[in-house]
């Protein structure tokens, strides 16, 4: 069984319904409702070392990382962030790492005007959990499910970025530093959407952040929603530096399948696409356009009138379906 698997058969058709649960397992982040002036958003996430980061992380990035990560769940569902609480797993109790850490999470909590009101501090191996609270007005959370056929689907800024650093961590054997290459730097410090979340709020009909690459995640919004999606393979933004470091064809396999960018993918009905292009207008990430949703189930990507197929997971088996 997969990790969805088992959240669904022991989790999420066990979990108690309650009316005021309004979003409950299988989104960005749970939405509960408090009173009938706003509604509660709850995400959390963990990172454990060795499956999430490698041995040896700096820890102001940890901090960061494990902070954003949970924001882009906000993000990803139009709230505001508000409140926080940090479970840390410690292997020893080293003051300088975790002065630094602690630098890196408050950091970006003001940033986000955050503050952590609670948490817990235990010996074990190295790991972090951040829970992250946040509102929406009462029926305003972007869900996964709302898109219809016949909308326009976009992205924030520029995939891809995060898994070339990543590869470019374990090609070169002296560990770059995050200040040594913008790739390197995406990787740790992964910026949330979320005033770009909160703004598309109104525009938006479906909303996720991409954390396990723009392919996988854009195909879970669109099975969420119950439809297909013509998706423009030329369309899609390729950093320079990482065509630079690997090739275009690699460059653009991050692009599509590298996880760990927390862009947004979102869709947006055709009369409120004048709207999102005059927000995103002022958005210093930008968005792109990179296809548009349809009826018939089926995720195809095509370049030049040609279909591509494309392997859940790798860029190898990114042959030509044919046509
Ligand atoms: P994401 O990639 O957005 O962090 P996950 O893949 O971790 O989401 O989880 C998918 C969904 O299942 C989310 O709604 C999450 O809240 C929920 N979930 C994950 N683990 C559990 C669990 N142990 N119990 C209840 N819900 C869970
Ligand atoms: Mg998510």
């Amino acid at each position: 069984m997969d990790e969805f698997e088992l959240i669904e058969r022991f989790f999420a058709a066990r979990a108690r319904a309650r009316d005021d649960v309004r979003v409950g397992i299988g989104d960005d982040a749970a939405v509960t409702r408090i009173d009938a002036n706003a509604e509660l958003v709850i995400a959390t996430d963990s990172l454990v070392e060795g499956t999430h980061f490698p041995a040896g992380a700096p820890a102001h990035a940890l901090g960061h990382r494990c902070l954003a990560v949970n924001l882009s769940d906000l993000a990803a569902m139009g709230a505001q962030p508000l409140w926080c609480t940090l479970a840390l797993s410690l292997p020893d109790g080293s003051a300088q790492w975790v002065d630094e850490f602690s630098a890196g999470f408050m950091a970006l909590a003001d940033t986000y005007d955050t503050a952590l009101v609670g948490g817990d501090t235990v010996r074990g191996p190295l790991a972090m959990t951040v829970t992250v609270h946040g509102r929406v007005a009462p029926g305003a959370a972007i869900r996964r499910d709302g898109a219809a056929p016949g909308q326009a689907i976009y992205v924030t800024g520029c995939t891809g970025q995060a898994a070339a650093g990543l590869a470019l961590m374990s090609r070169d054997e002296e560990r770059p530093a995050p200040e040594t290459s913008q790739l390197v730097e995406r990787f740790w410090y992964p910026a949330p959407r979320v005033g770009e979340g909160r703004a598309l709020s109104g525009i938006a009909t479906a909303m996720i952040d991409i954390s396990d690459g723009l392919h996988v995640d854009a195909s879970r919004l669109l099975r969420a929603s119950g439809v297909g999606a013509q998706l423009d393979l030329g369309s899609i933004r390729v950093a320079a530096a990482a065509v630079e470091q690997f090739g275009r064809d690699r460059a653009l396999e991050f692009a599509l399948l590298g996880g760990d960018d927390y862009e947004l993918c979102f869709t947006v009905p055709t009369e409120r696409e004048v709207e999102l292009r005059r927000v995103g207008a002022t958005w210093d990430c930008g968005i792109t356009c990179i296809g548009r949703t349809e009826s018939d189930l089926q995720v195809t990507w095509t370049e030049g009138g040609r279909v591509h197929a494309i392997d859940d997971t790798s860029f190898r088996h990114f042959a030509e379906a044919g046509k």
